[in-house]
């Protein structure tokens, strides 16, 4: 028997049979290692959905591996040695088949990078970590971007990527003679509604998905959420039928409406791409060129393609070099001194609160939540409560499919919480409830709070907590610009309204919610 060259190291958000893992790989020699280990399941708390996607999409990656006759050495959890972590697991892999090197793609996620650098190292063996084609850039290039600059801010980032990337360029200048359109990617949908709407791509469970499906429910009965309605892309052929499908039906609507919300209507115009990105199934350049091909056809307005390729080239390149240039210090931050626990009701959606209900309830079916919701609704909530940001980052892990940590982190500590003092962000992003009322439909309508009141029974609990907040952070808001004017109206109200206030967020803090 040939003596292994390569032991290469493919986890579970590496699913990409183009990866520079791969690069001269032969199968005489080299090896391909993957593991399904209960840690990455319960190191953090994780919804069903959530797991259950990343071991179905891991067995389909594992299954086209062995097909193309590449040797494959894996770890089920459901095996009969199933190991207990990542890094345990790779030792054993290691003692077994003496492998000369080992090869992987530069890993997403910190503390994995760590433990499988320690394995490495105590094995004695060489770690190659090659970059990640994925990405548009690298974290090296972000870091000397960030070099010398007292802030940070996603538009010059966004703009040396367009054009170093040539992304809807002419001659070096943007293409419509601006580089963004917020202003007009702020539509909400008005009394009736976003009317029918294409339906999202679904795709029914075959045979190896059930099988996941029906071990996860067993496994882990008591995580949150539920498998019942499971249709993600779990390969590569279904995620590009998902990119195809979102191009031709949904981006042409899809900047106009990002920011709008509709009770009990999840996906709207969303590409729902974010798990097949992250879990390496789809390429970030191979969804922004398709998005701007669709432009150059005439297929969708130059503000919805723009929009989408901002969330891409621009937000999710940028707090992937956010990540890497401030971790682990970052996990730690809390710039607001932050303590109260999360409610429990984030777990199971059992509150009277229309507009978190419905984010809460969707999120447990489905995994998935827009960007808005994630923001402004739960997101919004737990930052004006004040809750600890390690709880609300523990939440956010857990929830939702596209959850991984270093795409997660900076946006639930940095932009939603302000927990980094204004890294991500440059101003702790908070609202009343008339923020829900304008941009979320019908929500307020049928709720049994008023958004327009800031004290009493029938208080909105987010206009409320939106005056605790500045009174809270009146101090340090003041010194920032861009909330000059809303600490300014702090000024409105007299003390014994302020006393109110205080009183009744208090008692949101401690009163349990009542569910609907
Ligand atoms: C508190 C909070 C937590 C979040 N956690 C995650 C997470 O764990 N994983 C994750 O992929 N995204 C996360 N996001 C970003 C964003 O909400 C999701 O990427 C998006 O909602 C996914 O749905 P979609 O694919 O339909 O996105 P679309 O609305 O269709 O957007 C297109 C794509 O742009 C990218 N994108 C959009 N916004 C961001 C952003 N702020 N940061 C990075 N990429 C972005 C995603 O890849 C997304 O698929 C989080 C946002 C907030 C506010
Ligand atoms: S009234 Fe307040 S709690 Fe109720 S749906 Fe509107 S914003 Fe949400």
């Amino acid at each position: 028997m040939t003596a292994l060259r390569t032991l290469v190291v493919v986890l579970g958000d590496q699913l990409d049979r183009q990866s520079s893992a791969f690069d001269g790989f032969d199968p005489t020699c080299d090896a391909v290692w993957m593991a399904e280990v209960a840690e990455e399941s319960s190191h953090v708390w994780s919804a069903k959905q959530r797991i259950a996607l990343f071991l179905a999409a891991m067995r389909h990656f594992a299954a086209a591996l062995r097909s193309d006759g590449i040797p494959l050495h894996y770890t089920r959890l459901d095996g009969p040695e199933s190991a207990t972590s990542l890094a345990a697991e790779l030792r054993a892999t290691i003692a077994r088949l003496n492998p000369q090197r080992l090869v992987m793609r530069a890993p997403g996620d910190w503390r994995v990078y760590q433990s499988i650098r320690q394995v490495a190292a105590d094995a004695g063996l060489t770690l190659e970590v090659r970059e990640d084609r994925q990405f548009f850039g690298t974290v090296r290039e972000f870091a000397a971007h960030a070099k010398g600059r007292k802030t940070l801010r996603l538009e010059y980032f966004y703009r040396e990527l367009r054009q170093r990337h040539d992304v809807l360029m002419h001659e070096g200048k943007p293409i419509g003679g601006q580089w963004n359109f917020d202003a007009e990617n702020r539509a909400a949908f008005g009394p009736h509604g976003p009317g029918a709407l294409p339906p999202p791509p679904r795709f029914e469970p075959d045979a190896i998905t059930r099988e996941v499906i029906e071990f996860v429910d067993k496994r882990f009965a008591d995580h949150p959420g539920t498998l019942a309605r499971f249709a993600w892309p779990v390969t590569r052929a279904q995620a590009l039928e998902a990119l195809e499908r979102f191009v031709s039906q949904r981006l042409p609507h899809f900047g106009r409406y990002q920011d709008a919300m509709w009770p009990g209507e999840p996906w709207l115009y969303h590409s729902l791409l974010s798990s097949s990105m992250n879990l390496g199934l789809l390429g970030a350049q191979e969804v922004v060129r398709a998005a701007e091909a669709a432009f150059h056809a005439g297929l969708a307005p130059l503000q919805s393609v723009e929009g989408f390729v901002r969330q891409i080239l621009g937000w999710r390149e940028y707090v992937r070099g956010i990540y890497w240039t401030r971790m682990p210090a970052y996990l730690e931050l809390n710039e607001l001194d932050a303590q109260e626990p999360l409610p429990d009701w984030y777990w199971t959606g059992a509150t009277d609160m229309a507009c978190l209900h419905d984010a809460i309830t969707q999120t447990l079916a489905h995994g998935y939540a827009h960007h808005i919701q994630r923001l402004m609704v739960t997101g919004l909530y737990a930052l004006m409560l004040g809750v600890q940001p390690k709880q609300v980052h523990a939440w956010y892990l857990a929830v939702y499919v596209d959850a991984v940590e270093w795409v997660e982190l900076p946006n639930t500590l940095g932009m939603s919480q302000y927990a980094d003092g204004g890294v991500m962000g440059s101003k702790p992003y908070i609202a009343t409830g008339k923020y829900i009322e304008r941009m979320g439909g019908q929500h307020c309508a049928g709720c049994r709070y008023d958004p327009a009141l800031r004290e009493g029974d029938s208080a909105c609990p987010f206009t409320t907590l939106y005056w605790d907040f500045l009174l809270r952070h009146e101090a340090r808001l003041v010194k920032n610009p861009r909330m000059a004017l809303q600490v300014k109206n702090l000024a409105r109200l007299d003390a014994a309204q302020r006393r109110a206030v205080t009183e009744r967020a208090q008692a949101l803090r401690t009163q349990p919610n009542q569910p609907r």
